[in-house]
């Protein structure tokens, strides 16, 4: 018989160690078997390491016996055996049994013993209650000798000198049961003949064994070294098999039709660009020529282009959206919320000035030698319109005299026919996840090209992973004339001066033209939040409202022109303050997290945010975004009561040190885990990756990357390439998406 990947063991090895492998593991193919790799090694002739014993394992292990002693039990009758063990490097652990004669009897100092259980603790300890275990000798200073008699007794699996493996296990079955049926499966299958995708050439250059040596090295080393190895094999085709699908996934996305929309060398972008008061980037410039050169194309565009804050993105996506225009095509931008779609309907108008179709100086506006002006025609949907406006802006759209519009997702739902959509700008794309992405893909064709904005740095790899459906470009530097944004902690623990130093500095920078934000955690006071790291509840947070009802009071900033903006404000009345504020007619606002994304006030300069702690990096990081945006100096503030030791202060200082978005991005990654940075919309609840870690393994994933895009430019079916074709059905199967492979940890 030949086995294969897909076998069943039930047919490789006895019916009773199949079932087993089936209840205890859900293990039921031969693949499946060989995927359950080790989760260490014992060296022989070596005690495990009790060390690395962690609570609610199951573990199967090798020790020796260092005490025992019975004492009678004080609320129950009978009596305890307890037994210390010990390893190499001086670990010990205590053991329960209750009775336990035998293990009085047998389990005596110097005594050498597997045992198999699970860890649990008392009063903060490790410990195994009433643990399986096997004596596997009296010699007691010969390890070797005793794992040798070990296996001829049936304990161990091998008779080897090679590194035990030791499984990962359960209540229901042993390390070694685990290692007995591996070995079988090793003796019977030719793992030369199953499939193995991934291309010598890279092996040789990743100093990577193929899969068949790879698993070998894995479950029967004869060194340790060969351990390490054989995992590095694994990641590596770990990696190239995620290359793999990410490259499916991407190709999917891309499958349809859409519109070309070439460049006109007359029309609205060329006007545009004679117009803006500024010189683009080099970045803008870089990312405009490969987003034009995708709207070209007949092939959908999935674009994500990711930059900081304050980097310009609005620019380049306009200037696409012009192309769009320009080659009769309707462009619409999607925002968060309406508060923005809002914000962004008059930044884009700004931007375009007299290009505004209806725009009060548009009669006046002719180019230089005195011929029109081209125009465009925007519009704003959003819900808070009245009837009749939203039945002119919908007719509009369907009869093609809009040419952008700006809303918030429900632009895309059914009751909005455009005549000819062409392109659709996301901006802040943590809110539209993948499933969105889709249903975009699917209307029909023409498929519209798509380009999706986020200001939150990711690290490549994790983008690929999480936004596997989009071409990644960044955006690198911001306009010239930024001045850097200072960052400092305000801690309130260090006297009552710290708070009355905030209000003042807000004061001042009023005092000298400017506007500020202050940013609280909740809304009002009964509101409560958890505390983003440990899941807690807190209580004492400042709120807007309270916030607003003091500062309205406070002998310096009560005198300013003071707003306040949140999430459970009517619509009409958000969009009246941003204005206000926008237009200088408000000091200071007090707001929530609503100011987070995409806000653009240049002359805002100052932000304190209340009780810091109560964010994560990443928001505090795209909070501090608001403010820096002009020429002129901005400081942020971190406010913070919390006391001296407590670990969150990290998270602050880290911001306040860092303004390098990618940096603290990374910091944060590490820390939390990488699914949860991202939402879980983005990054599905599970990991699937088995070895890769996305942040630890990113060259890797970079390298395989190439040699996968490679390949499937070549062949883009892979028709070439069955096996790997094999291999990626497979792990599908399993698996959803590529949303689904963010790893944690
Ligand atoms: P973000 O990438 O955060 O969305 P914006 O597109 O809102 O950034 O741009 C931030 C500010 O910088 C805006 O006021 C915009 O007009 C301005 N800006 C954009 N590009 C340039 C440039 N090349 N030179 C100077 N200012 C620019
Ligand atoms: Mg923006």
């Amino acid at each position: 018989m030949t086995v294969g990947p897909e076998t069943p063991l039930d047919s490789v090895l006895g019916g009773e160690s199949a079932a087993g492998l089936s209840e205890a593991l859900d293990i039921r193919t031969a693949g499946e078997l060989l995927d359950h790799l080790p989760r260490r090694w014992v060296e022989y002739g070596r005690l495990s390491a009790l060390a690395e014993l962690r609570e609610d394992e199951h573990v199967s292990f090798v020790a020796r016996v260092h005490s025992s002693s019975k004492r009678k039990m004080q609320r129950r009758r009978g009596f305890l055996t307890e037994v210390v063990v010990e390893d190499d490097a001086g670990g010990t652990l205590q053991m329960a049994f209750f009775q336990g004669h035998r293990a009085h009897r047998e389990l005596q100092r110097g005594t050498l013993a597997t045992f198999h259980g699970k860890v649990g603790s008392y009063r903060g300890r490790l410990t195994l209650n009433n643990p399986q275990y096997a004596v596997l000798t009296q010699v007691t200073e010969d390890v070797g000798a005793a794992q040798e008699q070990a296996a001829a007794a049936g304990l161990y699996a091998s008779l080897r000198e090679g590194p035990t493996p030791l499984y990962p296990a359960n209540a229901r079955i042993t390390s070694w049961q685990i290692e007995s049926a591996v070995l079988t499966l090793l003796e019977v299958a030719d793992l030369t003949r199953w499939p193995d995708p991934v291309p010598a050439d890279l092996l040789l250059s990743e100093g990577a064994d193929p899969l068949a040596e790879a698993y070998r090295l894995v479950h029967r080393p004869d060194t340790l070294e060969d351990t390490r190895r054989g995992l590095h094999s694994l990641r590596l085709h770990e990696a190239y098999l995620l290359n793999a699908l990410i490259a499916r996934r991407r190709a999917e996305a891309g499958v349809g039709q859409s519109t070309p929309r070439p460049t006109s060398r007359t029309g609205l972008l060329s006007a545009f660009d004679e117009r803006i008061p500024f010189a683009l980037t080099t970045g803008q410039r870089e990312a405009g020529g490969l987003i034009s050169d995708d709207l070209t194309a007949a092939r959908p565009m999935n674009r994500l282009l990711q930059g900081e804050v304050g980097s310009g993105k609005t620019v380049v996506a306009l200037r696409a959206m012009l192309q769009t225009v320009d080659a009769g095509g309707q462009a619409a931008l999607i925002a968060p919320t309406e508060v923005l779609a809002a914000q962004h309907m008059r930044s884009l108008q700004g931007l375009l000035g007299g290009l505004v179709e209806g725009d009060l100086f548009t009669a006046a506006a002719r180019d230089d030698d005195g011929s029109d002006l081209p125009t465009a025609r925007l519009r704003l949907l959003t819900g808070s319109l009245s009837t009749a406006d939203r039945r002119e802006a919908l007719l509009e759209i369907a009869s093609g005299r809009a040419d952008i519009v700006v809303g918030t997702h429900a632009l895309l739902g059914e009751q909005v026919q455009f005549a000819d959509l062409g392109l659709v700008v996301v901006d802040e794309q943590h809110r539209f996840g993948v499933e969105q992405r889709d249903a975009l893909r699917r209307r029909g064709a023409p498929v519209p090209h798509m380009l999706v904005m986020s200001a939150t740095p990711i690290p490549r790899s994790v983008a690929m992973t999480v936004f596997g459906d989009l071409e990644l470009t960044v955006l690198e530097g911001l306009p010239d004339g930024r001045r850097p944004i200072e960052t400092h902690v305000a801690r309130m623990t260090h006297g009552p001066r710290v708070i009355g130093r905030v209000w003042e500095r807000l004061a001042e920078e009023v005092a000298a033209g400017r506007q500020g934000y202050v940013v609280c955690p909740k809304i009002s006071e009964s509101d409560r939040r958890e505390d983003p790291e440990s899941g807690v509840a807190v209580e004492q947070d400042a709120s807007v409202e309270t916030l607003a009802a003091r500062l309205a009071e406070h002998p310096l900033i009560g005198r300013l022109r003071l707003g306040t903006l949140h999430g459970r404000m009517e619509a009409a009345e958000k969009e009246r303050v941003m204005t206000a504020f926008e237009r200088g007619e408000i000091d200071v606002l007090i707001s929530t997290t609503v100011v987070e994304v995409g806000v653009d006030v240049p002359n805002a300069t100052f932000m304190a945010v209340l009780d810091a702690d109560a964010f994560g990096m990443s928001t505090l990081h795209q909070l501090r975004g608001r403010i820096g945006r002009g020429s002129a100096a901005s400081l942020c503030l971190l406010v913070t009561r919390l006391p001296d030791d407590h670990p969150s202060l990290e998270r602050i200082t880290e911001v306040a040190e860092h303004t390098d978005g990618m940096m603290l991005a990374r910091l944060d990654l590490e820390r939390r885990r990488e699914g949860d940075v991202l939402g879980s919309s983005q990054a599905g609840a599970r990991s699937s990756l088995r070895l890769l870690r996305v942040l630890r393994d990113e060259e890797l994933i970079l390298r395989t990357a190439d040699h996968v895009r490679d390949l499937t430019d070549r062949d883009p079916r892979w028709e070439g390439h069955p096996e790997l074709r094999a291999a990626v059905e497979a792990w599908t199967a399993e698996r959803d998406h590529a949303g689904d492979f963010v790893t944690r940890g």
